[in-house]
């Protein structure tokens, strides 16, 4: 046996001994990844040292974070809205063990810049500046929405890479995009656009819940699936829905058919992600690499 091998069983044969759970009262580590995150990435925090019982809590800015067990620690998916400002934001935790003080961390973080391109597009009339009763219906529609994405469910349905919603390797475009509409600028295009003939299948990206299946003025025919703790992946334009609200699917499960349905400029799938209410870059969630 070689030094090194030597000294690598040794190791193997110390954790095996070490109890598997942290005790109280161990330090408490926490790791960012990326270390340095971008304006609309989807990064997470691994919290080590806290024990099987403790209850974890914490924010970044003014975002609570909802961590859950993760490889003898704790992990916590956050998400950096599209406008969120780049450079330094602060967090902070809290580890609630039973019987002991409550444990504060806090730090900072450094959120890094990010261009985005300028799109211009030509729509229909109607679609850019629809008529007040449409307005009054796309507002609703759009704080339906909004609702959806701030009910934060218990449980995490997740588990793995999240997957491509629609097949090929042709990477999707616009996320971020500063769009110009009819002449007039818009809100920045929070999702990523994966364009497909009319029919191809749309899948579930991970495991989750149907939350929505709807028929909206701009998204279209649109699903959106629950994934717990807060994250959701949308499903906009589709031509059809094969799955109703209150399902559950699991990673690649077909959700239905990609279409030009709502205020599309020919077939394609919107594929957006929003994570405790901040819209995320759903490439960064494909990226995204937990343990399980
Ligand atoms: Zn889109």
């Amino acid at each position: 046996m070689t030094g090194r091998r030597a000294a690598r069983v040794a190791a193997l044969l110390a954790l095996a001994l070490l109890p598997l759970t942290a005790a109280a009262g161990d330090r408490l580590v926490v790791t960012w990844h990326p270390a340095r995150p971008r304006i609309g990435d989807v990064a997470w925090l691994h919290l080590r040292g806290a024990s099987e019982t403790a209850v974890v809590e914490g924010s970044v800015g003014h975002r609570p974070l909802a961590f859950f067990p993760y490889a003898g620690g704790y992990a916590a998916l956050v998400g950096l809205d599209i406008d969120v400002k780049p450079g330094v934001q602060p967090w902070r935790l809290a580890v609630l063990e039973p019987g002991l003080d409550p444990r504060p961390l806090t730090g900072k973080v450094t959120v890094v810049p990010r261009q985005f391109p300028v799109q211009r597009l030509t729509v229909p009339p109607g679609m850019a500046d629809p008529d007040p009763e449409t307005e009054r219906r796309a507002v609703a529609e759009g704080q339906h929405l909004q609702m959806l994405y701030r009910t934060v469910s218990p449980e995490r349905l997740w588990r793995g890479p999240f997957t491509r919603p629609v097949a090929g390797t042709e990477p999707p475009s616009g996320f971020g995009a500063r769009r110009i509409i009819n002449g007039k600028p818009r809100a920045a295009h929070s999702g990523a656009d994966y364009s497909a003939p009319r029919g191809t299948p749309v899948v579930a990206a991970n495991a989750g819940r149907v939350a929505l299946v709807g028929d909206y003025f701009f998204p279209g025919r649109l699903v959106a699936l629950d994934h717990g703790l807060g994250l959701y992946t949308l499903y906009f334009h589709l031509d059809s829905v094969a799955v109703a609200e209150g399902d559950r699917v699991d990673r690649g499960q077909t959700l239905g058919t990609v279409g030009a349905t709502g205020r599309a400029t020919g077939p394609h799938l919107h594929f957006g992600a929003q994570l405790g209410g901040a819209r995320i870059d759903p490439a960064a969630l494909l990226a995204l690499r937990l343990a399980d």
